[in-house]
């Protein structure tokens, strides 16, 4: 198991991936930019992770999360309109 710190909603927090869902975004490392999709197994809530710039100059190491359940929820609301 890999643990992730990503920023969600403004906040730090800590997940757990399997391994086999961190690999793609170790690989891809410090780029901006869709990363891949993770589970927290502890919640078994879906993210996907996103390329973030961190408090260094040029340096994009850090990430954001968007929880997956809430991009649907959007787009029905859009669908609704
Ligand atoms: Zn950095």
């Amino acid at each position: 198991m890999t643990i992730f710190t990503p920023i969600f909603n403004g906040k730090r927090i800590t997940i757990t991936v399997s391994d086999e869902e961190a690999r793609p975004i170790r690989e891809y490392g410090r780029r901006l930019g869709f990363k891949g999709e993770v589970t927290d197994i502890k919640s078994g809530k879906r993210f996907r992770i996103y390329g973030k710039a961190c408090s260094l100059p040029n340096c994009v190491c850090d990430a954001t999360a968007l929880q997956l359940c809430d991009l649907s929820i959007a787009k029905r609301a859009k669908q609704k309109v």
